[in-house]
Order: structure tokens, then C-alpha cells, then sequence
């Protein structure tokens, strides 16, 4: 037997980053840069209004109120004449999109939109809120100083400026700044294509209700959801038969534009293991025994000429899954130039306590419980902190439990050389992904 770190690390050796592509902006989600993005146009491209209003000069709202004032001056008794309206003849609409390039003469005023270009000339933004309205006249009772609601051209960004460096993982908001000046193509590590095959005579596709002796492939499904809850491009390849030349047949079809290969099942001590059967003569696909409990039978390398990473994963369900979880999801990161793993990994105390195998890694299906907020007037005073999160286990731990799997926040890792785990033990956890959304 091997132990856990042993099997990653031979993975984590022989995957590699893929090879940087150019994909369009709108493809990009949740692959990582390889180039720096540089601004080709500044942000804000031209000065453009912030508010609906008129666009005058400032020499002739020189004489009105800032607006705050502008109510009280009205009712207190001011000197007469000072702070009178002001009324201006309006030129015509700037609406957003307008690409006229307009002059703005002294004594008149334009009506403009949030998001127009302001005109050569214009100084101040008067808010419609500030005026009558008018489209002919428009008469102006308070305004600020000059510049005010009017976004100047590269506050924002200059152009030239690097707005996303290479390494940057490419969520919502990069991809708006990235479109925003103007990239159309990003250099980016593509994020890795896999196709999921699900080995077994006994499986029916998923849809199917089973037979006596029959069973549903939620593997392949399950996986290729995991896989693509984790931003992977993965897919489902369907049920291929326990025979060597249906396996091999599959891989073949699969290598032609897939960057990784998970299978499931045929790779135990069986007489119909056909998994194996296949890569013995193929690849360089080892099979070992892993010191982890589930998912003891393990197989790695690769296939063709591309070497395209195939995981031989065991067929029971629960063991598939944290197979992935522990092996297959390390290595798609590595390849699309993400760190192996997101974040170091929490730890909690455990509510209940449960045996662990001597000598195996045990990876438990585990309930997070938040800690209730105590009512802050009944909360004891002291130094620590608010409580964390604790564990508790999901249920039934055989590797064939989906019902426990389903319910499951997390898998909790025990080291090899626990043996049992007590109420109040310290465990690491990773939280299982995507959690199903619940009605309130
Ligand atoms: P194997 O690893 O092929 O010996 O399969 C171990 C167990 O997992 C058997 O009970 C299989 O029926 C079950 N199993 C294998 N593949 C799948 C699958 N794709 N979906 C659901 N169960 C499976
Ligand atoms: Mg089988």
C-alpha cells in the first residue's frame, strides 16, 4: 500500500499547466490569465455627465446657490437679487451614445444625460432635481462648483495601464474591467476539457429505473458536475461495458479532445475488472492500493501522444468522489495554473466520534453545524473569539452510502494513525462543493 501524499505526489509530478490560448473575453469565466491585460483606452474613455441635468458654463451659474443652500436661501431674507435663478436658452439633447463632438456657448446650456460626453466648453453639471425641466428655457435655481458631476476621462484608468496581471483568476468583475478596456481576446490557461466514463455491465444511464441487478450510473454524472462545480470543463463520456475492447474503445474516443480522463470502476481484485485489463497493455497507467478508506484501489498515468492524465478511480460511488476530491481536483488545478489547493484547509471540532481505520487516511462525510450566535446582551465576556463551526458525522460512512454523501457539508480527513476519533477532537475539513440551494 501506498499512502495518500504518495499517490498525489506522483500525480502532481506528472501533470503540467496546459499551454496558454487566446479565448475571447466571453469565455474566459474562471480560467486563470496567462498575460498581462493593458488598457488599449482609458476608463472613463471621455468626460461624461454623472447625473440627468443641463451642462453650462460655470461663469453664468457664477451668482447662483450651492444646492444644500438652496432651500433656505428661498425662505431666510437674503439680500435681494443674490442667489436669483438663472435662465439659459437650451441648444439641444446629449443623450448616452451621442458621438457628436459639440461646442457648448457661453450662455446657453445643453439638456444631457447620465453617461453622455460633455461638450467643449461645458463646466458644470446643474441636476434636473436643481432646475424646471425646460427644453426650450431652462431655468436654474442652485448649482455647485465647477466639475461637479462630470467623470473625467481616466480617473479611472489610463490607458496603457495594466488592469489585470498574469496569475489572476478571471471571475465577473476582471472580465468587466478586461472588456471594458477593450480586450477582445485574453491569453489565458484554458481550463482543462474532461470527459468522465462510468465502466460496469450493470449500469443504465441516468433517468433509467433499475432492474433487479441493474444499478443508475450516478457516477459519471456526480463527477463531471464536481468537476464543473470546480470550473472545469467536464462531461459525462456514458456507460461503456466491462470488456477490454469496450474500455479501450472509449479511451480512444475520449483521448481525441479531452486534457484529462477520469474513469470509474473495473479497477479492484474482480474477474471482470476491464479498466485494467485495458491500460496494462496501453499507457503507463500503475495501479496501487492507497492507505485511504474509501477509495483504496487507485490507478494513474497517461495515455497517447498528448500524454493525457487518466484516473482510474474505484466504482463505488462515495469512493469516487472523494477520489476526486483528494486526487483528480489537485491535478485539473495544477493544469489550468491554479494552486492545487484553493485555501488551507479549516479545522473544527468533532460533536460525535467514530472509529478510524489504523493505518488508512479516512476521509468522513461530515455535517458543518454553525455555531449558534449567542443574543449579544446574554454573551459572557472574555478574550475568545466568536465559536467556530463544528463536525459531526453525515451517517452511514460505507462507500456505497449515497444518502449520507448527499447530505454532507464537508469531508473531514483523520490521519492514518488514528485510530478512533473522540467528541472534541481537532479535525481538518474541506467543504464539498456547490451546496444544493434550499427553500427558506
Ligand atoms: P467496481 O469498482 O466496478 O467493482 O464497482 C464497485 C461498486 O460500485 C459496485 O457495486 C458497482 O455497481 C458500483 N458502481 C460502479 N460504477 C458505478 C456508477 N457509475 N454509478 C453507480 N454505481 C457504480
Ligand atoms: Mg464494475
Amino acid at each position: 500500500m501506498i499512502s495518500v501524499a504518495e499517490h498525489r505526489r506522483r500525480i502532481l509530478e506528472t501533470v503540467r499547466r496546459l499551454a496558454p490560448q487566446q479565448v475571447p473575453v466571453t469565455q474566459a469565466q474562471g480560467c486563470v490569465l496567462a498575460k498581462d491585460v493593458e488598457a488599449l483606452v482609458p476608463l472613463p474613455g471621455f468626460d461624461n455627465s454623472a447625473m440627468d441635468g443641463y451642462i453650462v458654463g460655470a461663469a453664468d451659474v457664477a451668482g447662483l446657490p450651492a444646492p444644500d443652500s438652496a432651500d433656505s436661501a428661498e425662505a431666510s431674507d437674503a439680500p435681494e437679487g443674490a442667489g436669483q435663478p438663472v435662465r439659459l436658452p437650451v441648444d439641444g439633447d446629449i443623450p448616452a451614445g451621442d458621438t457628436r463632438q459639440l461646442r457648448l456657448e457661453p450662455g446657453h446650456a445643453y439638456r444631457i444625460m447620465t453617461g453622455a460626453p460633455i461638450p467643449a466648453g461645458g463646466d458644470v453639471v446643474i441636476p434636473v432635481e436643481l432646475t424646471d425641466g425646460g427644453t426650450e428655457y431652462v431655468t436654474l435655481h442652485a448649482a455647485d462648483a465647477p466639475g461637479r458631476h462630470i467623470r473625467r476621462a481616466g480617473e479611472d484608468v489610463h490607458a496603457g495601464d495594466i488592469v489585470l496581471r498574469a496569475g489572476t483568476v478571471l471571475g465577473a468583475r476582471q472580465l468587466a474591467i478586461a472588456a471594458a478596456v477593450g480586450a477582445g481576446e485574453l491569453s489565458v490557461y484554458p481550463r482543462p476539457r474532461v470527459v468522465c466514463l462510468s465502466t460496469g455491465d450493470e449500469l443504465l444511464p441516468p433517468g433509467s429505473v433499475p432492474g433487479f441487478g441493474q444499478v443508475v450510473d450516478s457516477n459519471g454524472l456526480m463527477l463531471a458536475a464536481a468537476l464543473r462545480e470546480a470550473g472545469f470543463d467536464a462531461r459525462a463520456g456514458g456507460v461503456v461495458l466491462d470488456t477490454e475492447e469496450a474500455v479501450t474503445a472509449a479511451l480512444d474516443a475520449a483521448l481525441a479532445d479531452a486534457d484529462a480522463i477520469v474513469t470509474t470502476g473495473g479497477v479492484s481484485m474482480g474477474a471482470y475488472d476491464a479498466v485494467k485489463a485495458a491500460l496494462s497493455s496501453l499507457g503507463t497507467v500503475a495501479f496501487d492500493k492507497v492507505a485511504m478508506q474509501p477509495g483504496k484501489p487507485q490507478g494513474f498515468g497517461t495515455l497517447g501522444e498528448r500524454e493525457v492524465p487518466v484516473f482510474t478511480l474505484p466504482g463505488n460511488p462515495v469512493s469516487a468522489l472523494v477520489s476526486t476530491e483528494v486526487f483528480v481536483l489537485p491535478a485539473l488545478r495544477t493544469m489550468a495554473g491554479l494552486p492545487v489547493e484553493p485555501a488551507p484547509p479549516p479545522r473544527a471540532r468533532v460533536l460525535d466520534g467514530w472509529p478510524s481505520p489504523p493505518g488508512r487516511a479516512q476521509f468522513v462525510r461530515v455535517i458543518v453545524e454553525e455555531a449558534q450566535a449567542e443574543p449579544w446582551m446574554g454573551a459572557a465576556s472574555g478574550t475568545a473569539g466568536p465559536p467556530g463551526p463544528s463536525l459531526r458525522s453525515a451517517g452511514g460512512q460505507g462507500s456505497h452510502v449515497l444518502q449520507a454523501l448527499a447530505d454532507a457539508d464537508a469531508l473531514a480527513y483523520v490521519p492514518a494513525d488514528v485510530t478512533r476519533v473522540e467528541p472534541g477532537d481537532l479535525l481538518g475539513y474541506r467543504r464539498l462543493g456547490q451546496q444544493g440551494w434550499a427553500a427558506e
